[in-house]
């Protein structure tokens, strides 16, 4: 089903009437977490100024420690769903059990599932039967062949509407989060019809690289980029190293701008 077999034109997802294919570019911002209802509109101001068109925020976080903040659950989704009233933005929120995809699948435009669970068989089977768009992260070691594999869960739930997002997997090098890997973009575009983004902040984990793998990511022909800011990075509860200042989100839209123009997307 979402083999590039039996398909003559690359799809184009919808996101609360949103594009996300290949006749158009999407950039997708938001804080990696959902704190407080004024840090998450301050942050999607800076999102709508950079020309972002989707919001992104977690409000259940997939955190390694137990002890770490782990998100505002349906508060959260009630937040986002506020935030999108006040600015516009369709968002786009993790949903991590599957006790939760009818929360989540009631508040959101997009059902993100996380790169820990690309391989939750239930849970894509779950947010396949919502209707809604999906976005799915690779695996942090999954191959080429088990991310769309995963995606057949999804698409066999009668639901295609799946955007693939590259997010890095694991590697050896301590200084960086996990490792790039920027031919997974063309490689999707030869195996599979659904579009492709990158987020380079889960990629890098930091922010001084975020910028540059996001230029990498849409030379490579990426139908759209997720990035991660906040109002304050050194106060954020999550990720703060490599949320993006509104500063070097703007540094970001540029490229966002001019970058897919020259590769003749709008
Ligand atoms: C996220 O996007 O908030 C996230 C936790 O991403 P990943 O699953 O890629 O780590």
């Amino acid at each position: 089903l979402v083999s590039a077999a039996n398909h003559t034109k690359r799809s184009t997802v919808r996101v609360g009437g949103v594009p996300i294919g290949p006749d158009t570019f999407t950039l997708i911002a938001g804080p990696c977490a959902v704190e407080t209802p004024e840090q998450t509109y301050a942050s999607a101001l800076l999102a709508k100024r950079a020309g972002a068109t989707i919001l992104r925020g977690g409000a259940y976080k997939p955190r390694s420690s137990p002890y770490a903040f782990q998100g505002l659950g349906l508060d959260g989704l009630k937040v986002l769903a506020e935030v999108r009233e006040a600015t516009g933005l369709p968002f786009v929120t993790e949903v991590l059990d599957t006790k939760d995809v009818e929360d989540v699948a009631e508040h959101a435009d997009m059902l993100q599932v996380g790169t820990r669970n690309m391989q939750n068989f239930g849970l894509l089977q779950a947010v396949g039967g919502t209707g809604k768009p999906v976005m799915l992260k690779r695996g942090l070691a999954a191959t080429y062949e088990e991310w769309l594999m995963a995606a057949e869960y999804i698409a066999q739930r009668g639901n295609l509407d799946i955007v693939l997002c590259e997010r890095g997997i694991r590697g050896f090098e301590p200084s960086i989060r996990n490792m790039f890997d920027v031919s997974a973009v063309p490689m999707m575009q030869i195996l599979s019809h659904l579009p492709i983004i990158v987020d380079p902040s889960h990629a890098a984990g930091r922010r001084d690289l975020v910028v540059p793998l996001a230029r990498a990511g849409i030379a490579a022909g990426a139908d759209g980029v997720m990035v991660d800011v906040h109002p304050n990075p050194e106060a954020a509860l999550v990720d703060g190293a490599q949320a993006l200042t509104g500063e070097s989100l703007d540094e970001l839209a540029q490229a966002v701008t001019t970058l897919p123009a020259l590769l003749g997307r709008t």
